[in-house]
């Protein structure tokens, strides 16, 4: 078996290794030329010496099977032959991923002697939508650890950069529609610290916006290794960043600043006034040039309805539409945003803390609190397609003492429906929160292992999976990610004792969960 995270579906291997000793010859279809230059980088990386001769003792191919899988691959190493087999680009990327893999080299760091073993691996993903969801909002990383993201994430099968750009606490996108979002928005004096009920702050200004050009560059770079990126726009709450800049689009018009505090602020934009939607409708399409993605998140979770009970413009709106109370404003402001991105050529997507009636069928649900399993199939039934992301599974800004490796690993995702099947679960999300992660050594930290955990229930069967085998594959992946320089969490701390995971709970409120990452160093 390989030491390959997350395991393919189908491998075999024969016991006997192909050596590159005698140079190698790469011969590619047409469609596959770009993914042979990948293969050849890939060698060379992998070990400097290799020597490139058609003449060589090993050829590899790359060769196309239009009936494979749109991210199935085969790889088939035998005699002297390796076959990369694909039906097109995404294909080639994972067996070339598969690949690296493989090969063994000997000779330490100069890496003098390539050798693949006789294998003949046979793999697709289990869900379509396989994603990492990073909040930005919070805490602003930049370009280059964003671009360090999507390159591990290729390592680990991951297809989609869920891009959490705006919330409360900041924007990020560069503005020509409404530069106050660039100057205003993507700046706060300060950053709480040591839980939500904290009174204790950083003491530093935080800010940081992404140029348009870097934000192209980032979705290109994306695309190479096979990633989407999915941005998202938090509505209509969640959105105190864009409120300190243009405050007529709440339902007071107070002045507020751009919060340094964390928590559900019960902040919202007026789901009850036309502006609100003529200003969000310029800024879908500013954002909708830059990212070409289908799917378009939308947020749409933890609504202040209490605020839009007092206002005039939302009682109005209540009556004129004959809704049954504030509750039915959110499926109301979600239909028509979800209208208007249609219109733009999007999918909507947003979070479900509830299952709220009426919302239309074509927005796709994330699923994060535990919601009614009869009421997830009925959806499901009905056409409703499911992304799930359980916050007490998925979630990796939480400490290991809150959510151990094993209880990430083994969540068995169509479990949040009644009776139901991989059909209408569109696939799986690990969020990354940044309330609390201000650095990459947390980053890192909360990220590796749980990452791998996560990537191998979204890629691999459930009958392939096994959590002992798992363990053991995770020790092999540590070189690779010691050469990377990812510093992940240390085996004893990733699945603690019960005396831990019952502080968990206390954690969980009030602080902020730098005490593991320092364990980590001794
Ligand atoms: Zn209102």
């Amino acid at each position: 078996m390989s030491d390959i995270i997350p395991k393919p579906n189908s491998e075999q291997f024969f016991g006997e290794d192909i050596y590159f000793d005698g140079g190698v010859g790469i011969s590619a279809c047409a469609e596959a030329e770009s993914a042979a230059a990948k293969l050849k980088a890939l060698l060379r990386r992998v070990c400097p010496s290799v020597i490139f001769s058609d003449n060589g003792n090993v050829s590899i191919k790359l060769e196309k099977d239009a009936l494979l899988p749109r991210e199935g691959y085969v790889v088939d190493a035998r005699a002297s032959d390796i076959v990369l087999t694909a039906s097109g680009s995404e294909g080639w990327t994972y067996a070339l991923v598969t690949l690296e893999r493989l090969l063994k080299t000997e000779g330490g760091d100069k890496a003098l002697s390539l050798s693949c073993p006789g294998c003949h691996i046979e793999d697709e993903p289990r869900f379509a939508y396989r994603a990492l969801m990073l909040d930005e909002a919070r805490n602003f990383f930049g370009e280059t650890e964003v671009k360090r993201l999507l390159d591990l994430m290729c390592l680990y099968k991951l297809n989609v950069l869920h891009w959490h750009l705006a919330d409360d606490q900041g924007y990020r996108v560069e503005s020509d529609v409404y530069p106050l979002l660039t100057t205003i928005s993507s700046h706060r004096n300060d950053t709480q610290v040591g839980g939500i009920r904290s009174d204790k702050f950083r003491g530093l200004a935080s800010s940081g916006y992404y140029t348009k050009n870097q934000i192209r560059n980032i979705v290109e770079y994306a695309k190479e290794r096979n990633i989407v990126v999915v941005p998202e726009l938090e509505m209509p709450s969640h959105c105190s960043a864009i409120l300190a800049a243009y405050p007529h689009l709440s339902c007071t018009g107070e002045k507020t600043e751009v919060p340094t505090t964390f928590g559900t602020l019960h902040r919202s934009f007026c789901p009850g006034k036309q502006t609100t939607y003529d200003f969000l409708d310029k800024l879908l399409d500013e954002w909708c040039e830059l990212f070409p993605s289908s799917l378009f998140h939308i947020g749409g979770d933890e609504t202040a309805g209490s605020l839009w009970k007092q206002c005039p413009d939302c009682r109005k709106t209540i009556a004129d539409n004959g809704l049954g109370g504030e509750h039915e404003l959110l499926p109301l402001f979600v239909n028509r945003i979800a209208e208007m991105l249609a219109a733009k050529g999007k999918l909507p997507v947003i979070w479900a803390d509830r299952l709220p009636r009426g919302v239309r069928k074509f927005v796709t649900y994330t699923a994060w609190l535990p919601l009614d399993r009869k009421a997830v199939a009925a959806e499901i039934s009905s056409g409703r397609l499911f992304i799930v992301a359980p916050y007490d599974r998925y979630y990796a800004g939480q400490p290991y003492c809150m959510i151990p490796l094993k209880k990430t690993y083994d969540f068995e995702p169509t479990s949040i429906a009644n009776g139901s099947t991989d059909a209408g679960f569109f696939g799986v999300e690990m969020p990354m929160w940044t309330e609390w992660v201000y650095d990459r050594v947390k980053l890192d930290f909360n990220l590796f292992p749980r990452l791998c955990a996560f990537a191998e229930t979204a890629w691999t069967n459930a009958q392939h999976k096994s959590w002992h085998d798992f363990k053991k594959r995770w020790q092999a992946q540590k070189p690779t990610l010691d050469s990377l320089g990812v510093g992940y969490a240390k085996d004893k701390l990733t699945d603690p004792g019960a005396f831990a995971r019952n502080k968990g709970a206390y954690i969980w409120k009030n602080i902020d969960q730098y005490d593991e990452v320092r364990k980590n160093d001794k």
